[in-house]
């Protein structure tokens, strides 16, 4: 095996359907393609979310799919300790602060500020204090001026860059009902498993310099970041349960992953066998992202 780490980090709110099956699938293919390890980590950090028995559907929708952890899964559930640690370091370097806002202020600040012209990012009400209001968040403090525009080049779309200040504004590590936000417990946990290579969906492109700039604050490494386009239904939107994704057919892998493996511009045609359709599909995929 390579020094090459991957993973799929998927959230136990259902069953794979065939948009978290394309991130799988990609991850996947990477981690093939760079002769690295595949690890799954189940992000069940928010409980109010989780689904029960979600967790155990997607682990067995991946056996079935032909994919297996290289190591014991992760369970985001099982890490609280590692959160409050980075969040105590974070804290001793002054960098967090407490946010008395509710979602309400927030929202009605940027209202004024949007027909201002401004942008949407949070206004930093409790940034020099709660003015008497109770905590309820925590939140990060990006920089200013030039320090905070954050440019990262991703594997699949390109030169990306984000002004961390105008467009996103300091945010949220601890939510007001007491829950480790995602970016904080990813970049924790890529952090810990030692994640040489992050492949997932487009729709977490937003999140990745939010989630560079953290890995700056606590001194880890970047990982290598590559977003795949997120399978949407014909009005535009993600696919998920609510958006209306169907149940995946796992009566027949090969057929289904075949259908996955086009979303990711791979054409595999009568692989037979799960065996063959690896060997296929990884060859194509290292023709474009391959060491
Ligand atoms: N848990 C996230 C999701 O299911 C993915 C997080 C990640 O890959 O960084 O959308």
């Amino acid at each position: 095996m390579s020094g090459y780490r991957g993973r799929f980090a998927p959230s136990p709110t259902g069953p794979l359907h065939i948009g978290s099956l394309v991130s799988a699938l990609a991850s996947y293919l990477d981690a093939r393609a760079h002769r690295g390890a595949w690890i799954v980590r189940i992000e069940d950090v928010d409980g109010p979310r989780t689904v029960p028995d979600a967790a155990r559907d997607i682990l067995s929708g991946l056996a079935r799919f032909g994919m297996h952890s290289d190591e014991p899964p992760v369970w985001q559930s099982q890490r609280e300790a590692a959160y409050e640690h980075a969040f105590d370091r974070l804290q001793a370097t002054g960098l967090i602060y407490p946010c008395g806002c509710t979602r309400r202020e927030i929202a009605d600040s940027l209202l004024n500020a949007h027909a201002r012209h401004a942008t949407l990012a949070y206004p930093g009400t409790c940034r020099d204090g709660l003015h008497g209001r109770a905590p309820r968040a925590w939140r990060l403090r990006v920089p200013d001026g030039e320090a905070a525009h954050a440019r990262f080049v991703d594997r699949w779309q390109g030169a990306q860059a984000q002004d961390l200040a105008t467009e996103v504004g300091d945010f949220v590590l601890k939510r007001a009902d007491g829950v480790w936000a995602y970016q904080l417990a990813v970049v924790v946990d890529d952090a810990e498993a030692r994640i040489t290579h992050v492949v997932r969906g487009a729709d977490l492109l937003d999140s990745t310099a939010r989630q560079i700039y953290l890995q700056q604050c606590l001194g880890v490494p970047t990982p290598a970041y590559l977003h795949v386009p997120v399978v949407t239904n014909e009005e535009g939107e993600k696919l998920s349960k609510q958006t209306g994704a169907t149940a995946l057919d796992i009566d027949d892998p090969v057929a289904t992953l075949a259908v996955a493996a086009r979303h990711l511009g791979i054409e595999i045609r009568d692989a037979g066998s799960l065996d063959a359709f690896y060997a296929a599909a990884t060859a194509e995929w290292a023709k474009r992202f391959g060491p």
